[in-house]
């Protein structure tokens, strides 16, 4: 079994089992960081994919990021937060309006009564401000550990690893996991790193499956980690039918983008934002 360490944010973690194929703890674990370091190699402009200028847009943001895409939350959050730009605002709106506003996010009647609920307990309870302590996070409405841990490592600077969908895929097929449970994942894939690399490696693992690691046809002729994946063949190994399998700035066609993210890597945020306002 590997050594349990405790957390300071999280409670005791469960044993992790020795991964199967007969590779030891130490052995995963450099090829786990030799992952994360071309990760970093490819996406040296990894970051958080939702906008947000202050913890309360962050969480906010990542409540209603929930079953949609962060280009079409990141659109919404820009009217949403122009009205309402603070908790106490936001627990004064009118529901009605909100849903509206909320509308092209999918499930916004239950993202409306979150987002209400959120708010007023922000006010009631923290003084408008959102608190950075995980255990206080997890206490607020449509907030769970996930959502805690975007906040704590995006606005706070508290190392995190944020699993959604993209994380625990990746995090399965790269052996570093054998888990569906995202807690589970957190606390394996927490094993393999220093926290200090937690935050970054979440954005660069869920960069790595919206682009190249998709779900049903992952690009594994066209993947820079492709020498230390145990699943590689899973999805095209053609190089070139690979290539045509890539997404948003690796994309076919999109060369230019991709250059100004490689140049500009302190305005990726920006540049992305500048690159979405342009899509029909
Ligand atoms: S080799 Fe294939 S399965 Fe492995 S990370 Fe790359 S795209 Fe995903």
């Amino acid at each position: 079994m590997a050594t349990i360490r405790q957390r300071g944010a999280g409670p005791v973690r469960a044993a992790v089992p020795l991964p199967a194929g007969g590779e030891s703890i130490l052995a995963l674990k450099r090829r786990a960081r030799r992952i994360n370091r071309a990760l970093a190699e490819k996406y040296p402009y990894a970051h958080a994919e939702l906008d947000f200028r202050n913890p309360f847009e962050l969480v906010v943001a990542t409540v209603l990021s929930a079953q949609t895409t962060d280009v079409l939350v990141n659109q919404v959050t820009k009217i949403l937060f122009a009205r309402y730009p603070d908790a106490r605002a936001m627990s004064e709106a009118e529901p009605a309006e909100l849903e509206t506003i909320l509308q092209p996010t999918g499930f916004f009647r239950a993202k409306t009564k979150n987002v209400l609920a959120l708010s007023n307990r922000l006010v009631d309870e923290f003084n408008g401000e959102v608190p950075g302590r995980l255990e206080d996070l997890v206490t607020l409405p449509g907030v769970g550990r996930k959502t805690a841990n975007v906040v704590l490592g995006n606005a706070f600077g508290v190392p995190g690893i944020t699993v959604d969908t993209h994380f625990g895929r990746l995090a399965r097929r790269f052996g570093w996991t054998a888990s569906e449970d995202p807690v589970q994942i957190e606390f394996d894939v927490a094993e393999l790193f220093e926290p200090r690399d937690w935050t970054m490696l979440s954005h660069r693992v869920v960069f790595h499956g919206r682009r190249v690691c998709h779900s049903r046809k992952p690009a594994c002729g066209a993947c820079p980690v492709a020498n230390w994946c145990p699943s590689y063949g899973l999805g095209e190994t053609d190089p070139a039918k690979a290539a045509k399998l890539l997404k948003y700035e690796l994309a076919p066609g999109n060369e230019a983008l991709l250059e100004k993210l490689l140049t500009e890597t302190h305005r990726a945020a920006e540049i992305r934002m500048e690159s979405q306002r342009r899509l029909p």
